[in-house]
C-alpha cells in the first residue's frame, strides 16, 4: 500500500471522513486523496513523492504559487516577534489602509479569520443595520457555512428556503430566499413583493462555487438597483473572486458599488485570514462603535496578516494581471483545442486568474445549465489528469486557478496530459 494510502486509512480513524473538510475528500469523483508533503511554486508534491501541476492552489489563496518567498519571509519575520497578542498591531493598521485603498466601496474594514467568519459577520450587521430579517441568496452560491447560508431553492420554491444541510433550523432558512443566478424577472418579483422586509443580498459577483458562472450585465445592475431602491444592503462576496479576478476585485470589472465586500483567500497568502468591509455608515453600527456584535481571538493576527501584506505587495506590481490573465486564457483556449480535435463536447472560460471547464457544448450560464454538464466525463478527466501529475480540483463544481508561477512549461505539460485524458474518454 501506498503511504498516501495508508495515510487515509490511518486518517479515517480519527477523523470524520480522514478529512478536515468535506470536499477534500474526493466524493464526488472517487478514489483516495492525494495527501500533500509540500508545494513550491505551480508545483506540489504527495507523501510518495509524486509531483503534480497544482490549479487548486489551496483552493484560492496562492495567486503567487506555493511558499513564494516574499511571503514566507514574511511569515517569518512576524512570527519571530510573537505570533499572536489579542490586541491591536501596526500591520494590521497598515493591512486596513492597503484594502481601503484598492476596494473604493470599502471605507472601513474588519480583519476575521475564514470567509464564513467574513460572510456571516457581514449579514448580521446589514440586518443589525436595517432592522429587517431576510435575505437573498443565489443557487449554486456557497458563502461559507454559516447556518442562514446553507439553503438552497428547492424546485420552484422563491419565497421560502429549504435547509440544504441538516442541522440547520427550519426557523433559520425560512428567512432565506434563494433565486436563481443570472434571473432578473425572479430578483424583481421578490424585491416588489418583500423588499421592505430584505435587510441584504448576497451574492458571489462571479460565481465560483458551481464552477464558474459570470453574472450577465442586466443582473449586475439589476442587483444594484434594486437593493438600493428597497433599502437593502448589497453584500458583494469576494472571498474568492477578491483579488483574483482583477487588482479591484469583481466590483472593479463591473464597475459596481456594493455597500459591503467579503474578502478572503488571497488576502491572506494562504494563512487564515479574511475580511468585511465598505460604506462607513454601516460598519459604524460594529461593536464596539455601535450595537452588532461581532469578534475573534485571532482576528488580524500578526502572522496571517503579515503574509496578507507581502501579498497583495507582490500582486500590485505593473503587469501582474495581465500576465496572469494571459495565461488563464492560454490554459483554457489549449484545453479546448485539445477537446475539439477529440469531437468532445467540451468548453471552457477564464477571468482573470480563475478558470472554468465544461463537459457541455456551451459554456453554462446558471446551475442548472452547470448540472446538465457530464459529470462522468469530468470524473474520468480529473483521474486521467490526476494520474499525469495534474491536479484539478477534484470536483465538476468548483472553479480552477492559476498562479503567477504557472508558465510556459507548465501549461505545455498540460496540455500534453489532457490530450491523452480526453483520448481515454471520447465517445
Ligand atoms: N465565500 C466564498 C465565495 C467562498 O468561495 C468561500 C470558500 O470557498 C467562502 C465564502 C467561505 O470561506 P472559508 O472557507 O474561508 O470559510
Amino acid at each position: 500500500m501506498s503511504h498516501n494510502n495508508a495515510l487515509f486509512a490511518r486518517a479515517r480513524h480519527h477523523i470524520p471522513g480522514g478529512v478536515n473538510s468535506p470536499v477534500r475528500a474526493f466524493g464526488s469523483v472517487g478514489g483516495t486523496p492525494r495527501f500533500f508533503a509540500r508545494g513550491e511554486g505551480a508545483h506540489v508534491w504527495d507523501v510518495d513523492g509524486r509531483r503534480y501541476i497544482d490549479y487548486v492552489g489551496s483552493w484560492g489563496p496562492l495567486i503567487l504559487g506555493h511558499a513564494h518567498p516574499a511571503v514566507l519571509e514574511a511569515v517569518m519575520r512576524a512570527a519571530r516577534d510573537g505570533l499572536s497578542f489579542g490586541a491591536p498591531t501596526a500591520a494590521e493598521v497598515d493591512l486596513a489602509d492597503l484594502l481601503c485603498e484598492r476596494v473604493p466601496s470599502m471605507q472601513q474594514v474588519r480583519l476575521v479569520s475564514s470567509g464564513t467568519e467574513a460572510t456571516m459577520s457581514a449579514i448580521r450587521l446589514a440586518r443589525g443595520f436595517t432592522g429587517r430579517d431576510k435575505l437573498v441568496k443565489f443557487e449554486g452560491c456557497y458563502h461559507g457555512h454559516a447556518d442562514s447560508l446553507l439553503v438552497k431553492a428547492g424546485s420552484g420554491l422563491l419565497t421560502f428556503g429549504n435547509p440544504s444541510s441538516a442541522g440547520v433550523p427550519a426557523a433559520v432558512a425560512a428567512d432565506t430566499i434563494v433565486l436563481p443566478y443570472n434571473d432578473v424577472a425572479a430578483l424583481e418579483a421578490v424585491f416588489s413583493e418583500q423588499g421592505d422586509r430584505i435587510a441584504a443580498l448576497i451574492v458571489e459577483p462571479i460565481a465560483g462555487n458551481m464552477n464558474l458562472i459570470q453574472p450577465s450585465p442586466a443582473f449586475v445592475t439589476a442587483m444594484r438597483a434594486l437593493t438600493e431602491a428597497h433599502g437593502a444592503v448589497l453584500i458583494y462576496d469576494e472571498v474568492m473572486t477578491g483579488f483574483r479576478v482583477g487588482p479591484q476585485c469583481a466590483q472593479g470589472l463591473h464597475g459596481i458599488k456594493p455597500d459591503l465586500t467579503c474578502l478572503g483567500k488571497v488576502v491572506g497568502g494562504g494563512m487564515p485570514l479574511a475580511a468585511f468591509g465598505g460604506r462607513a455608515d454601516i460598519m459604524a453600527r460594529l461593536a464596539p462603535l455601535g450595537p452588532v456584535y461581532q469578534a475573534g481571538t485571532l482576528s488580524g493576527n500578526p502572522v496571517a496578516v503579515a503574509a496578507g501584506l507581502a501579498t497583495l505587495q507582490e500582486i500590485d506590481r505593473p503587469g501582474f494581471f495581465e500576465a496572469l490573465g494571459q495565461r488563464t486564457t492560454e490554459l483554457v483556449e489549449g484545453l479546448s483545442k485539445e477537446a475539439a480535435n477529440q469531437g468532445l463536447a467540451f468548453s471552457a472560460q477564464a477571468v482573470g486568474g480563475m478558470f472554468g471547464i465544461y463537459f457541455s457544448a456551451t459554456v453554462p450560464q446558471g446551475f442548472a445549465d452547470v448540472m446538465a454538464s457530464d459529470r462522468d466525463n469530468f470524473n474520468l478527466f480529473f483521474h486521467a489528469m490526476l494520474e499525469q501529475g495534474v491536479y484539478l480540483a477534484p470536483s465538476a463544481f468548483e472553479a480552477g486557478f492559476v498562479s503567477a508561477c504557472h508558465g510556459t512549461e507548465e501549461l505545455e505539460m498540460t496540455f500534453v496530459a489532457a490530450k491523452r485524458a480526453f483520448d481515454q474518454i471520447r465517445r
